[in-house]
């Protein structure tokens, strides 16, 4: 059994309003599709790279001011492997 994120693999949905205009936020994926794991992206890689091992860090956005926040999305064990 692995561990991955409920988030990435579709079994859950975070619904998040947006702090700006209150609009419905969309998962904008996981940062390591951004960035790669060798991120050169500092402030990232130095902010986590003590949890990168237990969660994944997705990128929410808001479709309507593009405002966006990092959500932090802690890792389970994965189902039927
Ligand atoms: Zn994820
Ligand atoms: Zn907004």
């Amino acid at each position: 059994m692995s561990m991955g994120c409920p988030l990435c693999n579709g079994l859950i949905k975070v619904e998040l309003k947006c702090l700006n205009c209150n609009g419905l936020m969309e998962d904008a994926g996981s940062l390591e599709d951004y960035y790669g794991p060798y991120s050169p992206y500092e402030e990232i890689s130095t902010e986590l790279a003590h949890s990168h091992e237990e969660s994944c860090v997705h990128l929410m956005a808001c479709p309507v001011c593009g405002w966006d926040k990092r959500v932090e999305i802690k890792k389970v064990p994965l189902p039927g492997e």
